[in-house]
């Protein structure tokens, strides 16, 4: 019985591939192995190139929210907002 080997050589990744690594390469989360293939694909293939890149840009942009996320202060207010609003609705039952 032949045996199908499971990992591929490392000119193997595909583009699809690639791109459902970028997050986790982006955060470091590749096994060396993986981190080679990812490597190797992104400096061969342009069109991976500006992808790895967009994404850099869009996970910084997201880390800057997060960051800048709504401040306590404005949160309590918001709420209390909510809260007051909720107050003023008619409570008659239907
Ligand atoms: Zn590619």
């Amino acid at each position: 019985m032949m045996m199908i080997p499971i990992t591929k050589p490392s000119e193997a990744l595909t583009c699809r591939e690639f791109v459902e690594l970028v997050t986790d390469y982006l955060e470091g989360a590749l096994t060396p192995l993986l981190q080679d293939q990812f490597e190797f694909h992104l400096s061969i293939c342009e069109g991976c190139q500006i992808y790895v890149e967009q994404m850099r840009q869009t996970l910084k942009f997201l880390g800057q929210l997060n960051e800048a996320a709504i401040p306590t202060e404005g949160k309590e207010k918001l709420l209390a907002t909510f809260r007051a609003w909720k107050q003023t609705l008619p409570n008659k039952a239907p």
